[in-house]
C-alpha cells in the first residue's frame, strides 16, 4: 500500500453522522476548509436510524407548548441515569448548550416541535417531527441527516467536501503532534489529508471483527442482537492504539430494552428498534403471564433487566431470544403517530390482534388475567403513581380497545464508553494531556453518559459536542 496522494486541507472529520456533520458544518462557518471521510458509500450512520427524538431543555418547542422545564432537571436526569459516573462538566455543556443546538437543527428547516417524555427524564423534553399534513411520518434521524447533507452539498459546497468509500487507518503524529490522517479508498490507495482533525465515526455496538471491542470489553453481551448499521465496529479506537488516547467506560454498552423481534426470523442478528417513544406514548409490557411488571418509562438498563428476568424465550423455544408482550391500542398508536406505526405494522412487528378475547387467544393467557392487569393499569393511572413507580399514564386501556401486540427484547444499542475528551472537545491521552489539534464528538467518545444514557441525549450530544469541535478545529487550523 503506498501514499498515492497528498492533499492539504485544514480540518478533516473521520465520519459523516451528526456529529461529523455537525463538526463540519461549524467548522466551515468558522472558516475553515473540511473534508468529511466516511467508510461507507452514504454519509449518516446511525444518526440516520434514529427514531425517538432528540432532548433539549428550555427549547422554543417547549415553551411554545407550555412545557416548563430546566437546565437543572436536565442535568440531574442524565447525572442520575449514569449513576455517578458521569463526567460532570461535559453533562453541564450538554445541558446548557441544548436549546441552542435545537436552533442550530431547526436552521435547517427540522421542525422539532412534538415533545414528549422518555424513560428516565422527569419532563417532556425529547423533541420529535410531526406527520406531514397528509399523515406521512417523518424520521427524527433520518431527516436531520438529509436535511445537513442537503445544506452541505448545496450551500457549503466550496467548503466542505465529502469523501465516501474512505476508511480512516490512522491519526498521522510528526514531532509527537497530530497533523492529519490516513485513509484508503475502495481500491485500497492510502491518501492523506493533512490538517485539524475531528473523530466522529460512532461507536461500536456491531463489532464482530477479530478484534472485536464487544468480545473484549463486554464478552457477556456479544451474543446480543444490536439496532446498529455495519459501520459501528469502533475502528478509531483500535486504530488510534499507537497515540496512546485515554478510553474511558469501554465495558459501559447500553442494552435497549425493546428491539422487535420479527416472528418470521426471531434470531436475526440486526433488530428494528421499537422506539422508546411507543413507550412514552402510552405502550405497555406484558411477562408471559400478562401480567406487567416493570414501569415501562424506567431506565433503559433496568426494564433490560426485568425483561431478562419475568420473561420467558419467544414460543418457549430454547434457540429463541427472550420476549416480553408490548401492548399497544389505537390511542397509542395515533400519539405515536399512525403513519410510523403503519411501518411497523406493515414489517409485522407490530401485530393486529382485535379484541381482548382475541388478545386472550393470542397471548394465551386467561381473559380474566388481563382484565385484572388493565383494571390496576387504570387505577394506578388514576391515582399518578403505579407499583413500580409510574408516573406518567398517557392512555387508559379501557377492555373495550382494539388491541395490537409486538414481541420485543433487549437488544445492543449504544456505546457510551471511548474516547475522553475535555468540554473543549479536545481528545485526551491516558495521562490526561491534550492532543493539540486532534479532537472527537459524538458516539466515538466517552464520558457524557457515565452507565447509561438517557434516551435522546445522543443526537443531542453529537450537535452540541460536534459543534464544540468544529469551532476549535477551525481556530487551531488557523493558528
Ligand atoms: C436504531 C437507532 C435508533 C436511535 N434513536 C435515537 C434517538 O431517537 N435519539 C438519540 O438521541 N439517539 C438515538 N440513537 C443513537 C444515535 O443515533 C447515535 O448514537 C448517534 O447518532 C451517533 O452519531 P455519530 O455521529 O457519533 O455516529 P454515526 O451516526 O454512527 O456516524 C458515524 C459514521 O462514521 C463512519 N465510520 C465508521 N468507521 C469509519 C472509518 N474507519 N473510516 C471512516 N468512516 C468511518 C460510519 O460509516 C458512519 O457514517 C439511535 C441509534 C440507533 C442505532
Amino acid at each position: 500500500m503506498s501514499t498515492s496522494t497528498e492533499e492539504a486541507r485544514n480540518v478533516v472529520v473521520v465520519g459523516g453522522g451528526l456529529a461529523g456533520m455537525s463538526a463540519a458544518i461549524e467548522a466551515a462557518r468558522h472558516g475553515a476548509h473540511v473534508t468529511i471521510i466516511d467508510k461507507e458509500k452514504n454519509i449518516g450512520g446511525n444518526s440516520a436510524k434514529a427514531t425517538s427524538g432528540m432532548n433539549g431543555a428550555n427549547t422554543r418547542a417547549q415553551k411554545e407548548a407550555g412545557i416548563s422545564d430546566s437546565i437543572a432537571s436536565f442535568k440531574e436526569d442524565t447525572l442520575n441515569s449514569g449513576d455517578g459516573l458521569c463526567n460532570v462538566e461535559l453533562v453541564n455543556i450538554l445541558a446548557t448548550n441544548s436549546a441552542d443546538a435545537h436552533e442550530f437543527i431547526r436552521g435547517f428547516g427540522v421542525n422539532l416541535v412534538d415533545v414528549v417524555q422518555l424513560g428516565g427524564h422527569s419532563n417532556k423534553r425529547t423533541h420529535r417531527i410531526p406527520p406531514t399534513e397528509d399523515g406521512k411520518p417523518v424520521p427524527v434521524g433520518w431527516t436531520i441527516v438529509s436535511s445537513l447533507k442537503k445544506h452541505i452539498e448545496n450551500e457549503m459546497k466550496e467548503k466542505i467536501a465529502v469523501v465516501t468509500n474512505a476508511a480512516f487507518q490512522r491519526v498521522i503524529i510528526e514531532d509527537g503532534r497530530p497533523v492529519g490522517v490516513k485513509y484508503t479508498d475502495a481500491e485500497n490507495q492510502a491518501h492523506v489529508l493533512r490538517g485539524a482533525v475531528v473523530l466522529t465515526a460512532g461507536g461500536y455496538a456491531n463489532d464482530h471483527t477479530d478484534k472485536s471491542l464487544l468480545e473484549k470489553y463486554v464478552p457477556d453481551l456479544a451474543v446480543y442482537p444490536t439496532t446498529n448499521g455495519p459501520w459501528a465496529t469502533g475502528d478509531i479506537i483500535k486504530r488510534t492504539e499507537d497515540i496512546n488516547l485515554s478510553l474511558v467506560h469501554m465495558d459501559k454498552v447500553q442494552v435497549h430494552p425493546t428491539g422487535f423481534v420479527e416472528p418470521s426470523q426471531p434470531n436475526h442478528h440486526t433488530k428494528f428498534l421499537a422506539p422508546e417513544a411507543l413507550r412514552g406514548c402510552g405502550a405497555i409490557l406484558l411477562d408471559p403471564q400478562g401480567k406487567r411488571f416493570v414501569n415501562e418509562l424506567g431506565r433503559r438498563d433496568h426494564v433490560s433487566a426485568k425483561i431478562l428476568e419475568k420473561c420467558g424465550r419467544f414460543e418457549q423455544k430454547s434457540e429463541n431470544p427472550v420476549v416480553a408482550a408490548m401492548l399497544l391500542t389505537d390511542d397509542v398508536i395515533n400519539h405515536f403517530g399512525a403513519a410510523s406505526a403503519g411501518f411497523y405494522k406493515f414489517k409485522k412487528l407490530i401485530q393486529d390482534v382485535g379484541t381482548l378475547d382475541q388478545l386472550s387467544a393470542f397471548l394465551k393467557v386467561d381473559v380474566d388475567t388481563l382484565k385484572a392487569t388493565l383494571s390496576e393499569y387504570n387505577t394506578a393511572a388514576k391515582s399518578g403513581e403505579d407499583a413500580f413507580g409510574k408516573k406518567a399514564f398517557p392512555h387508559a386501556y379501557a377492555e373495550s380497545e382494539h388491541f395490537y401486540v409486538a414481541y420485543i427484547t433487549p437488544t445492543l444499542h449504544y456505546c457510551m464508553g471511548g474516547i475522553a475528551i475535555n468540554t473543549q472537545a479536545q481528545v485526551l491521552t491516558s495521562d490526561a494531556q491534550r492532543l493539540p489539534g486532534l479532537y472527537a464528538a459524538g458516539e466515538v467518545t466517552g464520558g457524557v453518559h457515565g452507565n447509561n444514557r438517557l434516551g435522546g441525549n445522543s443526537l443531542l450530544e453529537c450537535v452540541v459536542f460536534g459543534r464544540i469541535a468544529g469551532q476549535h478545529a477551525a481556530h487551531f487550523s488557523s493558528l
